[in-house]
């Protein structure tokens, strides 16, 4: 049997490679492969495609880098926001090249990102329609978990809740009466690709914690660990095969029993190679940076650290999980710096825009920050359906359209509440840039 796999462009304000990669897709890939499909893959986001030889777009260091984009008219949702709206990714007659020579496809499979990046998505259905008549579309991924009843009234043929792809196997044979099997070992099937910047890996799925703003719960509800040995065999294979030099980790909470987890893993790794840099761009947990820890990160390579402190205000840390405190945000920079970090290499997130935050509130955590060696990186705040702060934001603002996958946009849901919305958000940037 034959299937087509696609992760479709980007449709939003901004958009930047920071080591971004489908990796659950790749997974689902590697799953049909191991059941003897025959796989065509089309990445709208690949940035090493023969088309940019004759595009200029910034490349950054360690793999990351700007995407091809144009500028496209905005949805009305966002017609009073001073920013432009653009498409990103490979354009669509590349799109419609590469299909030409596929024939006979028994199956479409699209990935999907962000909520509000659902233009993308439709845009690909659109194509496939044209090209295929009717053929089974089967969606998945972080838009169709979050919004499925939305997912549902697409032209679609079975959308795909969640990340557990056992679960995956026993509802796409029963809808469709192919007899799947789950293999004895799934891993990211990279060879989709010619050539890669960067490898990204998970460890470990979900996370012991529970903020208010953060999804992970439904997408990967219990926290488990990769085996070591499986982990070390995937990145020293694939390091080689594609000659890569950068990993970035996907995990949520990398850094969870450290010592019997990717302790181990990084040592083992870094045995057999020592030329590896490792990047944590979903942000590490600062109560876990010890002295021991710091100066293991510093030695094995680590030259993206990325700390999850949110905000500085105590009452809000509290209520929302209490994943961190100031204490031990302070202590992780210490240990870090005299580990031979700089600060350059040390990036804070911090979140604007949550139900209830004032502005007043963002710029004194901003102000507290600005005494310490990191630099200050704006996470602005997504409602994300199913999280107790979506439901929060939903009592508090009951006009607002937050059910809407457009109004998710981080671009626009941190400041909407406030009346000169759009000066708040410029003054919030100024105060970290100064
Ligand atoms: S610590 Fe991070 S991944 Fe875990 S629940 Fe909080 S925000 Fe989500």
């Amino acid at each position: 049997m034959k299937g087509l796999f696609i992760n479709p462009p980007i449709y939003d304000f901004s958009a930047y490679d920071l080591w971004s990669k489908p990796l659950g897709f790749l997974k689902i890939i590697d799953l049909f492969v191991k059941n003897g499909f025959e796989i065509f893959y089309f990445d709208f986001m690949d940035r090493n495609h023969d088309f940019y030889e004759n595009v200029k777009v910034k490349k950054d260091k360690f793999g990351c880098g700007s995407y091809y984009y144009k500028i496209i008219e905005k949805p009305e949702i966002y017609k009073d926001v001073p920013r432009r709206y653009k498409r990103f990714g490979l354009p669509e007659e590349i799109f419609l090249k590469f299909l030409e020579d596929i024939k006979n496809i028994d199956f479409v499979f699209i990935t999907t990102g962000m909520t509000y990046w659902v233009l993308g998505l439709k845009e690909v259905i659109k194509t496939i329609k044209k090209k295929f008549g009717p053929i089974p579309i089967i969606i998945g991924g972080t838009y169709a978990t979050f919004c499925y009843q939305d997912a549902e009234n697409l032209e679609v043929d079975f959308v795909f809740k969640g990340k557990d792809i056992y679960r995956f196997v026993k509802d796409f044979s029963i809808k469709f009466g192919v007899d799947l099997k789950f293999p004895e070992n799934i891993e990211p099937f990279w060879d989709v690709y010619k050539k890669l910047n960067y490898l990204v890996v998970k460890t470990s799925y979900g996370c012991p914690f529970s903020c208010w703003y953060c999804g992970i719960k439904q997408l990967e509800p219990e926290y488990k660990k990769v085996k070591i040995e499986k982990v070390v065999e995937e990145v020293i294979k694939n390091v080689e095969k594609f000659k890569v030099y950068d990993i970035a980790f996907y995990d949520d909470a990398l850094l969870c029993d450290f010592e019997n987890h990717i302790y181990k893993i990084l040592k083992k790794i870094y045995e057999q190679n020592k030329n590896i840099n490792f990047h944590t761009p979903n942000g590490i947990h600062p109560k876990y940076i010890n002295k021991f820890v710091a100066e293991f990160l510093k030695e094995t390579n680590f030259k993206t650290i990325r700390l999850s402190l949110e905000t500085t205000d105590e009452k809000r840390m509290l209520e929302s999980g209490y994943k961190v405190n100031f204490y031990e945000f302070e202590n992780a920079i210490r240990n870090l710096i005299s580990a031979g970090f700089s600060k350059e290499e040390i990036g804070v997130y911090i979140l604007v825009g949550l139900p209830k935050q004032t502005p007043a509130s963002v710029l004194n955590t901003i102000k507290i920050l600005k005494n310490y060696p990191c630099k200050i990186k704006l996470a602005e705040y997504s409602p994300i359906p199913g999280t107790v702060d979506f439901q929060i934001s939903k009592e508090l603002y009951p006009e607002l359209l937050i059910e809407n996958p457009f109004f998710q946009n981080n671009s626009i849901f941190p400041v909407w509440q406030f009346e000169n919305k759009w000066e708040i958000i410029n003054l919030i940037k100024k105060q970290v840039k100064s």
